[in-house]
């Protein structure tokens, strides 16, 4: 079986309105506290924005990360699909062996 990986939880956008519902953020208006994956909002909650019911919104992905240089390096190397802690791990050990490898040009003389 593959190992299944940590949910993210993606965003919902209305289809009436545009306006997108982001778990992260939750809705503080309605009590949403943040967090809180679309699929578990109250069956009554509706578009802060329009008031559409939840049957009007979409899946339209997990979201991405706010740091567009994080972006930048994962690009192309398959990482897109972890979540922004694996990929700072991943950021920050490429960064550490980096280090480690501009340390051997002192260490061989
Ligand atoms: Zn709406």
């Amino acid at each position: 079986m593959l190992r299944r990986l940590p949910e993210v939880p993606s965003i919902y956008e209305c289809l009436v309105c545009g306006y997108a519902y982001e778990p992260a953020a939750g809705d503080a208006k309605r009590g949403i506290g943040e967090g809180t994956p679309f699929e578990e909002l109250p069956e009554g909650w509706r578009c802060p924005v329009c008031n559409s019911r939840k049957s009007k919104f979409r899946d339209i992905g997990v979201p991405q990360t706010p740091s567009g240089f994080a972006e930048n390096l994962g690009y192309g190397f398959g990482v897109n699909s972890l979540t922004p802690g694996q990929k700072n791990l991943l950021i920050f050990g490429s960064l550490a062996l980096a280090f480690l490898i501009f340390l051997s040009f002192y260490a061989v003389d």
